[in-house]
């Protein structure tokens, strides 16, 4: 697929915040998977920093997080600290 180009910035409709995170699905295993790079098959989505740490995968789906980054920049949600 050497046509296919990837975009550069968000591709949530009017954010132009640059892509720091893609976005795979698989329907077929009803799973969405979030990574550093852009792999090599799948529906894939550019997001922003800020789209990507909001995503909510579908009723029903698995959601995988395999960000190196946010693994390593993990914090706990503000809203569990009482
Ligand atoms: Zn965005």
């Amino acid at each position: 697929m050497s046509g296919v180009s990837r975009p550069l910035v968000c591709a949530r409709p009017g954010c132009g915040a640059p892509t720091a995170a893609w976005l795979t699905y698989d329907y077929s295993a009803q799973c969405v998977w979030l990574d550093d790079e852009p792999g090599a098959a799948g529906d894939q989505w550019g997001l922003c920093a800020d789209h990507a740490g909001r995503l909510r995968a579908p009723r029903g789906w698995a959601e995988v997080d395999r960000r190196v980054t946010h693994r390593r920049r993990y914090e706990p949600p503000t809203s569990m600290v009482s």
